[in-house]
C-alpha cells in the first residue's frame, strides 16, 4: 500500500521542514507497512530531503520533463531531481492536464523517461465530470492508459497508475467505494500495473471505505495530505489494512 500526498502549489522551503520534522514525530510504529511519499514544489525538494533524511519517507517530484536540458521555461529534468534528492515523480496529474496543456503522449513520455533514469513514478489518469455523464469513462481511461502502456509496455515496480476521477478532485466529492473498485478493476484489465491509487477528496474519515477495496492499493492524497495529523491517520488507515 502506498499513500502520497500532493501538496500541489503549497509549502515552501519553511514551511516543508516544519511538516517534515512533524510528520516524522507522527509517524510512528502504527504507520509500519505502508510506503509513504510526500510531493513538495519543486523548490521545496531540498528541504524535504534533508529533513527525512534516514527514514522511509519517500521525496518526489510533482513533474518531470524527457530532455536532459534545453530551452523548455519552466520545466525540471530528471538528473536535476536526482541531484536535488527527489526519488520520484507525478506525471499526468489532470491539474497540469487542465490548466497546462499536458496530454496523453507528454504524460506518458515524462512517466517513461523517468522510469528509465531510476525514479518512481505515478502516473494519473481520470474522467471529467462531463466524460462521466457522457458514458466515457472506459473509453478516456482505455485512452489515456494506454498511451503509458505503449511509452513502458512492461510497468515496473516503481510505476504506479493513480485513477483520479477530476470531478473528486478538491472538490471535497469522493468516488464511492464501488465506483473507484469498479475503475481500478478497469485499468488493471488493460495494464498489469503493480498497485493502482485513488485520488479525489480522500480524508481520514473515507480513507477506510476506499482502501479496503480489492483493487485499491494506495491513495494520492492532495488537500488532507497538507495537514500532518490528517495525511498520518490516512496511512495509519493503510497500515492497519495492509496487517490485516
Ligand atoms: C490530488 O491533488 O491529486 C488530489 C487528489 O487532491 P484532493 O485530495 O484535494 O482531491
Amino acid at each position: 500500500m502506498l499513500i502520497a500526498g500532493n501538496w500541489k502549489m503549497f509549502k515552501g522551503p519553511g514551511e516543508t521542514a516544519a511538516f517534515c520534522a512533524d510528520l516524522l514525530q507522527l509517524l510512528d510504529d502504527d504507520a509500519k507497512g505502508v510506503d509513504v511519499v510526500v510531493a513538495p514544489p519543486f523548490v521545496s525538494l531540498q528541504a524535504a530531503v534533508a529533513e527525512l533524511e534516514g527514514s522511509p519517507i519517500r521525496v518526489y517530484a510533482q513533474n518531470v520533463h524527457w530532455e536532459e536540458e534545453g530551452a523548455f521555461t519552466g520545466e525540471i529534468s530528471r538528473s536535476m531531481l536526482i541531484a536535488a534528492g527527489a526519488a520520484g515523480a507525478i506525471v499526468g496529474h489532470s491539474e497540469r492536464r487542465q490548466h497546462f496543456g499536458e496530454t496523453d503522449e507528454t504524460a506518458a513520455r515524462r512517466a517513461s523517461a523517468a522510469l528509465e533514469a531510476g525514479l518512481g513514478v505515478i502516473a494519473c489518469v481520470g474522467e471529467t465530470l462531463a466524460e462521466r455523464e457522457a458514458g466515457e469513462t472506459e473509453a478516456v481511461l482505455r485512452r489515456q492508459v494506454e498511451a503509458i502502456a505503449v511509452a513502458v509496455p512492461e510497468p515496473p515496480g516503481e510505476l504506479d497508475v493513480a485513477y483520479e476521477p477530476v470531478w473528486a478532485i478538491g472538490t471535497g466529492r469522493t468516488a464511492t467505494p464501488e465506483t473507484a473498485q469498479e475503475a481500478h478493476a478497469f485499468i488493471r484489465g488493460l495494464y498489469p500495473v503493480e498497485r493502482i491509487l485513488y485520488g479525489g477528496s480522500v480524508k481520514p474519515e473515507n480513507a477506510e471505505e476506499l482502501l479496503a477495496q480489492a483493487d485499491v492499493d494506495g491513495a494520492l492524497v492532495g488537500g488532507a495530505s497538507l495537514d500532518a495529523l490528517s495525511f498520518t491517520e490516512i496511512c495509519r488507515t493503510a497500515a492497519r489494512l495492509s496487517r490485516s
